[in-house]
C-alpha cells in the first residue's frame, strides 16, 4: 500500500560508501519497502574539496550491488537522476540555501557574523582556559545597523549565524523514545553558511528534507546532537518537524567506535573479499535489529517484510566477522551451481593475476568441483585457499611432508607405497571410493596409523594440511598430477 511515509540516505560522496552508512541505508530502505513508502538518495556535496566523482560512483554502486534501491535521486533505475523533487545534489540546490537564509535574515532568526578566525580562535582558547565547553561568544549577536556597516565597509564578509532560542528542544525518537536537550547545550548561535556564501551541513540537511517532504529521518546515532539544531531550524523556517529515529552505532568488537583507520569501514573491501550481497545485508540488517524469531538467514525481501523500526535496539550493535563470515558461508551454500560459479570466476581470474595461483580455472572446472568445496568457503576469494592447489605449481617442502609421529624414512616409504597403490589405477578406476581401499590395507600391512599416511600424501599433493576429503582431492587433481606429486615429494625427501 502507498504511503506518504518518505525517507532518505544523504550520504556524502567524500569517501567510499561506508559500512554504517550501508546500514543506515538499508535500515532506510526496509522501513520505506515495509510500509509502502518512498525512499530517496540525496548526494550531499557541498564539502567541495573533498567530493569527487569517484566516490559518489563508488556509493552508488555499492549500494546497487547489495540490492538497495532508491525511487528517487541519482542512478535510479540507470538514469542520471529521477524523482519530483530533483536535483538531488546539494551543489546544484544552492539557490535554496541563499533563498532559506535571506529569509532567516530577513526575520531577524539569523544574522551576519563578522568575528575574524583569528578572534574566534581567541575565544575557543579563553574558554577552554577557563574549563567551558566551546560556545560562540555572541559578539556579533546585537550588531547595530551602523556596526554592520562600518565591518561592512572593512571588506568583512559576514557568515551567517542562526539565533538559537533558550529552551529545551525535544523529540519522540523512534528508536530512543523521548529525548530533551537544553539549547545552552548547543555552543551558542551556529553558523548556517560561510562567509564565502557556501551553506554548512545542518542548514542544507534541513532545508532539503523540507523540500523534498521527509517524513521521517532515520539516520545514525553520532547525528543525536545535531538533532536539537536541526528542529530549532525547522520551526525557525517554519516547516513541519520529521520524526527522528538514531539507530545505533556499529561498533569495532572491542566496542569502540569503528573508524576508517582502525577497521574496515568500506563496502567495496568486503565485496572484493569475497562476501555475498546476501549475507551482508542479512548481516547488515541482524546489527542492531531482530526478527524475534530464530530465523538466520532471511533475504533483503523477507526482512524487508517483518521489519519494524521500533524493534531496532538502542544499543550499539559489535561488529563480528566470524559470524559475518559463517553467515557468508551458509549463503554461498544456498547459491545454485550456476550463480555461485559464476561468482566464483572474477575471484579466481584475479588470483591468477595476482600470481597466487598459475592458471584460472575453467568454469567446467569449477562446477565439477562445487560438491567438495562449497561447504568449506567462507567467502567467494576463500576458493583459492581451499582449493587453489589444483591451479598452482607445488614445490614440496621436505620439512613439511613429514608427519608429527613420523619420522623421514617412514615418510618415504609411506609415499613410495601410496604412489605404488594408486599407480595401479587407470583413469578409469580413478575414483575416490576405489582409491581408499587399497590406501587402508597398506596402511594395515605396515601396521600404520592412516591418519599419518593420509596426512603425508595431502602434504605432498596439495602442500597443506587442511583440504577436502583427500580422496576427492585426489580424483580432483586426476591420477597423472597425483603420481608425480608423490614422486616429487619422496625425491625431495630423499635429496633433504
Ligand atoms: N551527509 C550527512 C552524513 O553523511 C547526512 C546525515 C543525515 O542523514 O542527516 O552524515
Amino acid at each position: 500500500m502507498p504511503s506518504d511515509i518518505r525517507v532518505r540516505i544523504a550520504p556524502s560522496p567524500t569517501g567510499p560508501l561506508h559500512i554504517g552508512t550501508a546500514r543506515t541505508a538499508l535500515f532506510n530502505y526496509l522501513f520505506a519497502r515495509h510500509t509502502g513508502g518512498t525512499f530517496v538518495l540525496r548526494l550531499e556535496d557541498t564539502d567541495v574539496a573533498r567530493s569527487t566523482a569517484a566516490f559518489e560512483k563508488d556509493i552508488l554502486d555499492a549500494l546497487h550491488w547489495l540490492g538497495i534501491t532508491w525511487d528517487e535521486g541519482p542512478g535510479v533505475a540507470g538514469l542520471e537522476e529521477a524523482g519530483p523533487y530533483a536535483p538531488y545534489r546539494q551543489m546544484q540546490r544552492l539557490g535554496s540555501y541563499a533563498e532559506a537564509a535571506e529569509a532567516l535574515l530577513a526575520k531577524d532568526l539569523a544574522y551576519r557574523c563578522y568575528c575574524t578566525p583569528e578572534e574566534l580562535e581567541a575565544d575557543r582558547r579563553a574558554r577552554e582556559a577557563a574549563k567551558l565547553p566551546p560556545a560562540y561568544s555572541g559578539r556579533c549577536a546585537h550588531l547595530t545597523p551602523d556596526e554592520r556597516a562600518a565591518r561592512e565597509a572593512e571588506g568583512r564578509r559576514g557568515a551567517i549565524r542562526f539565533r538559537v532560542r533558550p529552551g529545551v528542544v525535544g523529540w519522540n525518537d523512534l528508536i530512543r523514545d523521548r529525548v530533551e536537550i537544553d539549547t545552552a547545550n548547543l555552543g551558542g548561535d551556529f553558523v548556517i553558511v560561510r562567509a564565502d556564501g557556501t551553506p554548512l551541513y545542518h542548514f542544507t540537511v534541513v532545508v532539503d528534507d523540507a523540500a523534498m517532504q521527509i517524513s521521517h529521518v532515520i539516520r545514525g546515532e553520532d547525528h543525536v546532537s545535531n538533532t536539537p539544531k536541526h528542529i530549532l531550524l525547522f520551526e525557525a523556517l517554519g516547516y513541519g518537524i520529521p520524526t527522528f529515529g538514531h539507530v545505533p552505532l556499529i561498533l569495532n568488537p572491542d566496542g569502540t567506535k569503528m573508524s576508517k583507520r582502525k577497521s574496515q569501514t568500506a563496502v567495496s573491501d568486503y565485496i572484493a573479499q569475497g562476501f555475498t550481497r546476501e549475507a551482508l545485508v542479512n548481516y547488515l540488517a541482524f546489527l542492531g535489529w531482530s526478527p524475534g524469531t530464530e530465523d538466520d538467514l532471511l533475504t533483503l525481501d523477507e526482512i524487508a517484510q517483518r521489519f519494524e523500526l521500533d524493534k531496532v535496539q538502542k544499543g550499539g550493535a559489535r561488529f563480528d566477522r566470524e559470524r559475518l563470515e559463517w553467515l557468508n558461508g551458509q549463503w554461498i551454500r544456498r547459491l545454485d551451481d550456476a550463480d555461485l560459479v559464476a561468482r566464483l570466476l572474477p575471484f579466481t581470474e584475479a588470483a591468477a593475476v595476482a600470481g597466487q595461483i598459475d592458471r584460472a580455472p575453467s568454469e567446467g572446472e569449477l562446477t565439477a568441483l562445487l560438491p567438495i568445496v562449497r561447504e568449506r568457503l567462507s567467502t567467494l576469494a576463500s576458493i583459492t585457499d581451499v582449493a587453489g592447489f589444483l591451479w598452482r605449481e607445488l614445490t614440496p617442502d621436505p620439512a613439511a611432508l613429514v608427519p608429527k609421529r613420523w619420522d623421514a624414512a617412514t615418510t618415504i616409504e609411506g609415499l613410495a607405497a601410496a604412489g605404488e597403490r594408486l599407480a595401479a589405477h587407470d583413469a578409469v578406476t580413478w575414483e575416490a571410493d576405489e582409491l581408499e581401499p587399497p590406501l587402508r590395507r597398506l596402511v594395515e600391512a605396515r601396521g600404520w596409523k592412516a591418519g599419518d599416511l593420509f596426512m603425508a600424501i595431502r602434504m605432498a599433493v596439495t602442500g597443506q594440511a587442511a583440504t577436502p576429503p583427500l580422496f576427492d582431492v585426489l580424483v580432483a587433481l586426476g591420477r597423472e598430477r597425483t603420481l608425480a606429486r608423490l614422486d616429487a615429494a619422496v625425491e625431495a625427501l630423499r635429496s633433504a
